[in-house]
Formats: structure tokens, sequence, C-alpha cells
């Protein structure tokens, strides 16, 4: 059994994980970034020791998946917007002293693609890319069941690969990310400036409320899904351009309305495409729902310790 921790900027989820994927019970409660990290730590160890022992089990060891970026060797949390102030703190040995087993720990999309290779939609796949579509975009390779990884373990930042680099500003500094032009954010903010006065929906406007709106034939609300839709296969169809891969699966809260993306986004590949086998590249949706994140920070204790051989890997 694998207690699996997520950390994210507003809630810290917890639970037990079986050897198939299962989630069998979980926790939560928010983050609460001001109390501190240790006071976040003791409120996660409350959670995991009330579910060990409702659930009667032994531990064999905590999986974590976190917001990034973490060093998933040493296990320290590196600048991370959501707790800047969190910086330096180690929940892999910190939790691993506090429960006497081995803890492992990732970025949280790349705890998801090993999830969805292991357990999900990426299941008997060689080459996978996960991409998670939402306030940002994450996305997490496993090649051959393992997890890719760069120079002295470095996550690639795949939101962060240029689109069009006299696009809008991007939170790293640049311009034309596909993060800044594809993220939720960015539909909004596109709908914002070129809305006119009188646009009966200026209020409130949000990724959901967009979708919404163009489902219900709002022109400009189409217009922006239908940009939206343009940008997402940019992105997907220069990482197919590049990698090749025998699936894309596509995650996150954007994906909730993936009816409104998927046709564009299988057009632009078949037009970006034409010097690779595009048609074998499945490009499908993340199949393990709500508790994905919990699997994914289980899988990544598995993958760690049965495939990488260690936290010193
Ligand atoms: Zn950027």
């Amino acid at each position: 059994m694998i207690a699996a921790v997520d950390i994210g900027g507003t809630k810290i989820a917890v639970g037990l994980v079986d050897d198939d994927g299962r989630v069998l019970s979980r926790a939560e409660c928010s983050t609460d970034v001001e109390r501190g990290y240790t006071e976040a730590l003791a409120r996660t160890e409350r959670m995991l020791r009330a579910l060990i022992i409702a659930a009667g089990v032994e531990l064999t060891g905590i999986g974590i998946g976190s917001t990034g970026p973490v060093d998933p060797f040493t296990g320290e949390i590196g600048d991370v917007n959501f707790f800047p102030a969190w910086r330096g703190q180690n929940p892999v040995a910190d939790l691993s002293r506090i429960f006497g087993v081995l803890v492992a720990m990732e970025n949280d999309a790349d705890a998801a693609a090993l999830a969805e290779a292991a357990w999900g939609a990426g299941k008997n796949k060689k080459h996978l890319i996960y991409v998670t579509l939402g306030t940002g975009i994450g996305a997490g390779i496993v090649l051959h069941g393992k997890l890719y990884r760069g120079v002295d373990g470095a996550h690639p930042e795949i939101g962060h690969h240029v689109i069009d680099a006299s696009g809008p500003p991007c939170l790293c500094g640049f311009h034309g990310c596909w993060e800044s032009l594809a993220a939720g954010p960015a539909m909004v903010s596109w709908v914002e400036s070129v809305m006119p006065e009188d646009y009966p929906h200026r209020d409130h406007l949000t990724a959901k409320r967009v979708c919404e709106l163009a489902r219900e034939g709002d022109a400009l609300a189409r217009q922006a899904v239908e940009r939206e839709a343009r940008y997402l296969g940019l992105g997907l169809a220069n990482l197919v351009t590049l990698f090749a891969p025998d699936a894309i699966v596509l995650g996150g809260s954007v994906m909730k309305s993936a009816d409104l993306f998927l046709d564009g986004i299988r057009k632009t590949i078949r037009q970006c495409c034409r010097f690779v086998p595009y048609e074998k590249t499945d490009v499908t949706l993340a199949s393990l729902g709500e508790d994905a994140n919990l699997i994914g920070a289980a899988r990544v204790w598995h993958h760690r310790f049965a495939q990488e051989g260690g936290n010193h890997a």
C-alpha cells in the first residue's frame, strides 16, 4: 500500500493507493501557505495517520506529486510561485523520517504522466507525452515506461516553448510561450482585449464561462474557442513533429471542454506534421479522472524504486 500526497497551491490531498492504482481512501485540507511549511507537514501527517489506522494497513512507501519546481532527487522544494517561503524545505526527507519508509517526489505533471502511462490512457504506449492544460500548461514525457529527465534531472518546461515570439508577455519573462497563448487565462485575456463596450458578458469571465458561452452560440466566445483550439493544436503539433510519440494524453481543466477543441487540434496537427507519421500518434484524453493526481503521486513511488533503482538515479 502506497500513501500518496498531492501538494498543490490551494490544497494538499492524501490517499491510500493499491498496487493497481486504485485509490482506497482519501482526505484533503487547504494548503494554508501563510501558516508555514511545518504546520502543513503536521496536518499532512495527521491526515495520513488517520487513513492508515482506518484502513488497518501497513505502509510500503510514500509518493509525492507537487506543484513545481521541485528537485526529484534531493527532495527539496524549489522556487514555487504558490509558496515561495517554502523554498529549500524537504518533504521527502521529513515524511521518510516521520513514517520510516522510502519516499519519492516528482513535479505533479510528471506524476500524472507516469500514472497515465502505467494505469490510464497511455497504457501499452511506448512513447507518451502527457499535457495538462489549465491555468498553466505542464507536461511529462514517458519513454519506455521511464520519465524523461534533462540535465541534472531537470524537468523540461514544454509550456514555455515559444509559439509566437511577438505574442503576449509570459510569466517566465519572455513572449509568446505556448502557455501565454493557450492556457485557460489566455482565452479570457483575448476575449477581454477584443470585446466591445456593450458586450453583455464582460464581468466574471473565466475559461469555463467562455466555453459555456461558445456552446450557447455567442459569436465572440466561439471565436475565442476557435483561437484556443488553433494554439493548442500548434503546440501539440510541435510535440508530434519533435517526438513522433505513440500517444499524447491531454488532461487539466481546459480539457473538461475537450469536445470544443479536439477537431481543431487534430486539423492543425494534420496541417503541420507532414514529415512524421502523425496519424499514428493517438491524441487522447486522460482517463484517471478526479483522482489522477493522487494516483500519479503513488505511481511516483513505484517508478522511482521499481524502475529507476532508488533516489539517486
Ligand atoms: Zn513562458
